[in-house]
This record gives structure tokens, C-alpha cells and sequence, in this order.
């Protein structure tokens, strides 16, 4: 899986990229990620990505031609992995007024070969690249952040974790929150049967680790004890599972 984002501040990703599992994954070629400077492809001497809106209005807006130019040489970069003829390519656009992203849409990207991730800034993206260039339009919820960049690691880290090989044991992914899994199991209960709240409301269950029970000292909770529950450390695990079914359920 290859990722491209599209952006006028390519350094935001330097850190996130490089920690943890994404950098492994990175480091033993499960996927690849590439950050591009729209800057590199605007067409006059000073570099300019974003101009003043038709029609007048505050802000600046993000200019068609850099990020036409850009996609256009990203996806000539992109190599045909295996001689397929077609690999599967999708155009994100980042836009608050896109499609609410969910993890059954980080299921469906995590079958493409290639994301190319374009993120706005400013006043947002002539609609042109909507209209023309992205494939989709995604928000990552009901709130407006200063740039797409954000929500592009969003998108990347989700999608790769999907990807085979990317997390050590596959099985946390069959049992994680909104996995279809997750979703069955709740739904052949009777007593969650048909789901409340829709697919999302199917949620892993609480997770303790050692000590059983924490002292607490200072603070507002001076003197208390704070314990897990006692159905966790039974070694019962019919009861374990019971327990954690029900638990599963916002
Ligand atoms: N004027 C725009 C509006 O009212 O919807 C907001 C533009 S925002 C300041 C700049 C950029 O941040 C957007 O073009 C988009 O790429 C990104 N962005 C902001 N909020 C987002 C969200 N909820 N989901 C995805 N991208 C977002």
C-alpha cells in the first residue's frame, strides 16, 4: 500500500511517520508513504498555492493548478506493482463538508494500492479539485481544523493498520472496536439484537492490567482503592468472555 499527501507543510509529518508500528511498517515494506510539496508545483516564481476567492470573501483560497500539476506527477511516480495493468488508485480530498469517515471506509481503502492524500488549508480548495480531480471528499468529523494534514495521518494510520503484515498479531484487528467481528458477535446476542445504535455502537471491551488494585494517594481520590473487576482475575473464561460480550456495547 502507497500513500502520496499532497501539502504546503510537508515537515508535519515527519514525526508521526516516524514512530512506532507506522515506521516499521514503513521499514519492512508493508507500505510506503511519500509527502509532497505543493509549493514544488506551482507554476510561478514565487511559489503561490493559494489566491483571493471569486465573488470576494475572507480568506484565501487553495489554487486548481498546483494540486493538478502535483497529482499528475505523483501518479506517473507511481510504479506498477506486479505488471498489474491497473493499479487501484483513489484521490482524497479533505474538506469538512465531505462523507463523516468511518472505519468500514478505512476497510474499503485498505483494498486500493494507492491513496493520494490532498490536504487543504486556509479558506479551503477551489472546487474544481473536487469536482475534477479527488475521487471522494472526506471530513473526519462535525468540526473544522486548520488543514487537511491532520486528517490525512488520520486516514493513513487507519488504513495501515488493515494492511496484512502491519500489526504483529491480526487477531487484535478481529476483536477491536467496529470490527465486523465485533459487530456479529453483539448482534447474535439476543439481548443487543438488532444492534441499538447501529454498526457503531459495537465497541471493544474495557482493558485492565496489573496492579489489581491501585491505592490511590493524593488528590481528590486520596485513600481510595481503585480494583479491577474481580470476574477479570477468576480464570473462569467462559465468564471472562461473558463478561467482555457485555461490555462490548456503548
Ligand atoms: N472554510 C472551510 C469550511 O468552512 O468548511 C474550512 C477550511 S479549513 C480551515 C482548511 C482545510 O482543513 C480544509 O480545506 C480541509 O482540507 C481541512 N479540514 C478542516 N476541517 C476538516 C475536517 N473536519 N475533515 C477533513 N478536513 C478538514
Amino acid at each position: 500500500m502507497r500513500f502520496d499527501i499532497i501539502t504546503i507543510f510537508p515537515a508535519i509529518f515527519d514525526s508521526y511517520f516516524n514512530e512506532s508500528i507506522l515506521r516499521r511498517a514503513q521499514k519492512n515494506k508493508f507500505i510506503e508513504i511519500y509527502v509532497h510539496n505543493l509549493r514544488d508545483y506551482a507554476i510561478d516564481k514565487h511559489h503561490t498555492t493559494d489566491d483571493t476567492p471569486y465573488g470576494g470573501g475572507a480568506g484565501m483560497v487553495m489554487k486548481v493548478e498546483p494540486i493538478y500539476n502535483c497529482v499528475n506527477a505523483v501518479k506517473s511516480q507511481i510504479p506498477n506493482p506486479n505488471f498489474q495493468k491497473n493499479p487501484k488508485t483513489r484521490i482524497i480530498l479533505f474538506s469538512a463538508k465531505g462523507q463523516r469517515y468511518t472505519q468500514a471506509d478505512a476497510r474499503r481503502l485498505s483494498k486500493y494500492d494507492n491513496l493520494i492524500l490532498i490536504c487543504g488549508r486556509y479558506e479551503g480548495v477551489d472546487e474544481r479539485v473536487a469536482k475534477y480531480i479527488a475521487d471522494e471528499e472526506i471530513s473526519i468529523g462535525d468540526y473544522v481544523l486548520t488543514g487537511g494534514e491532520i486528517p490525512a495521518m488520520i486516514v493513513a494510520d487507519s488504513v495501515s493498520r488493515l494492511v496484512p503484515g502491519v500489526l504483529g498479531n491480526s487477531n487484535s484487528l478481529n476483536e477491536e472496536s467496529f470490527s465486523p467481528a465485533k459487530i456479529q458477535s453483539a448482534s447474535r446476542r439476543t439481548k443487543f439484537n438488532p444492534p441499538a445504535g447501529g454498526q457503531n455502537s459495537f465497541l471493544e471491551h474495557p482493558h485492565y492490567t496489573k496492579p489489581e488494585e491501585f491505592l490511590v494517594q493524593g488528590g481528590v481520590a486520596d485513600g481510595k482503592t481503585w480494583k479491577v473487576p474481580k470476574i477479570l482475575l477468576s480464570g473462569n473464561h467462559a465468564a471472562v468472555e461473558k463478561w467482555r460480550e457485555e461490555h462490548s456495547v456503548n
